[in-house]
């Protein structure tokens, strides 16, 4: 198919009147100027599907039901404690529409792809499931179903915390031995290797929940399968979690990792809050892509990720909706921004040598770091990508007669949501004048497991 724009963003370049030729596998074969014959006229400009580098689906049902107090101390732990609770009644089913529902709002804030850090394995109790990937099954095909490309990152959850704890009867359904695991892994991998829009990668869920033994074995296992698999981990969200490492290593969680483990750039460590000058320097330099969560660590009170000297020295970041208080790309890349500019009483903060436009320049850098972290090849409108595309609507008062970084910087700071008109995910459209061919009964399910939920 062939695609023709008024504007397209081709890397960090604004460009005008350009057709795009799109193969059958759903590459960017060519992009040729003026119209070519054929092709479809798209009303509106043209930037890169965004990567969501951090998604546990099922939190999606429990937004907006813990905020409010019900200790003076209430925090990432509390919040905690009520996700175990809906966690005790989700089954395969509800799962999978849940995840559907969930796909589908990122579609429509234009995500196009998703790193899902899927940890909801078993029965309740423990018990593993006839087939031990059922949950997994559930979720990669509600990504499929829905049209949104994923990496399907199995958790790792042994203990409860540093020093092999035992997990709580909570944690059971997380919870998997190593061995059982790495089938896990095989049986995935051979379901869907065909598969270019669905991808593997592993996420050892934090360093409190599985040994050093474990993660120097998984690594290894992971890249004997695929090469350039990511690696996932939540680390120093907390400062309880400093803490315990400190006590426990005798280094901080960043900085133990980086010690002990060949941290490139297929690893993404999710959230990195809690950071030293020296952790920021040597994160940075690894190569490893920071996988930052703005509204969900607004919303957990969890802390500020240092961008400004992350990215000053050469840093890379993603974004993820993590717990999906908000489903909403501009708000993540505002929210990232804010929290640099009420500590630094400055503006326009997050810039580039190549780009001063705040808006444009984290939408490129998110979008572009994000294919890392998924292994995908995406994140930028380029030859030989795979034609993950959104299209902003240009009639949207705040993009009216906006021109070149004009555009996203108004579409993330001057609307609300990203105003989306259209998505395609390799080389097919998703959604079509804001819809999607399946949204109402995608709704209707999510209702349903709602009821149930809340009963
Ligand atoms: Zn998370």
């Amino acid at each position: 198919m062939k695609l023709y724009a008024e504007m397209v963003l081709i890397g960090n370049q604004w460009q005008q009147n350009k057709t795009l030729s799109i193969g059958e596998q759903g590459t960017i074969l060519s992009i040729d100027d003026g119209l070519l014959s054929g092709a479809e006229k798209v009303s509106g400009a043209l930037v890169p599907g965004m990567v969501n580098c951090h998604s546990h689906a099922f939190q999606r049902a429990f937004a907006g039901f813990s905020e409010y107090r019900a200790s003076q101390l209430d925090s990432f732990w509390s919040w905690r404690d009520i996700m175990y609770r809906f966690v005790a009644k989700m089954t395969p089913e509800d799962a999978h529409k849940v995840a559907k529902y969930l796909y589908l709002e990122m579609l429509k804030a234009g995500y196009t792809c998703v790193a899902e850090f899927h940890y909801l394995h078993h029965q309740v109790g423990g018990k593993f499931y006839d087939d031990p990937a059922e949950m997994s099954h559930q979720v990669i095909n509600a990504a499929k179903e829905t049209g949104l490309a994923i990496t399907h990152l199995p958790v790792l959850y042994t203990y409860a915390g540093f020093g092999k704890q035992a997990p709580s009867e909570a944690q059971m359904r997380f919870i998997h031995q190593l061995d059982e695991y790495c089938q896990l892994l095989t049986e995935i991998n051979s379901a869907y290797q065909q598969e270019s829009t669905i991808g593997l990668g592993i996420a050892p869920h934090s360093l409190r929940a599985v040994s050093e033994e474990q993660l120097s074995e998984i690594v290894p296992f992971i890249r004997n399968i695929n090469p350039g698999a990511p690696v996932h981990i939540h680390i120093a969200e907390q400062l309880q979690e400093v803490e315990d490492s400190l006590a426990f290593y005798g280094k901080r969680p960043v900085e133990w990792l980086l010690d002990n483990h060949s941290v490139d750039k297929n690893w993404c460590l999710i959230h990195a809050t809690h950071l030293t000058d020296q952790e920021v320097a040597n994160l940075s330099k690894s190569g490893a892509v920071a996988g930052i969560c703005p509204t969900t660590e607004a919303n957990l009170g969890d802390g500020i990720f240092p961008t400004k000297s992350f990215l000053e020295q050469g840093g890379k970041f993603a974004i993820g909706s993590d717990s999906h208080i908000a489903v909403n790309v501009a708000d993540e890349i505002r929210t990232l921004e804010y929290g640099q500019r009420l500590t630094t009483h400055q503006r326009a903060v997050l810039t580039s040598q190549s780009c001063a436009s705040v808006g444009q320049n984290l939408y490129c850098h998110a979008a572009k770091q994000g294919a890392l972290t998924v292994n995908q090849n995406v994140g930028e409108i380029k030859v030989g990508n795979r034609a993950d595309i959104v299209v902003l609507d240009r009639n949207h008062p705040s993009l009216y007669l906006k021109q070149d970084n004009f555009i996203l910087d108004a579409a993330i700071f001057a609307c609300a949501e990203l105003p989306v008109n259209d998505v395609m995910v390799a080389g097919q459209w998703k959604i079509r004048n804001k819809n999607h061919h399946d949204e109402e009964n995608i709704r209707l399910d999510y209702f349903e497991v709602m009821k149930k939920l809340t009963a």
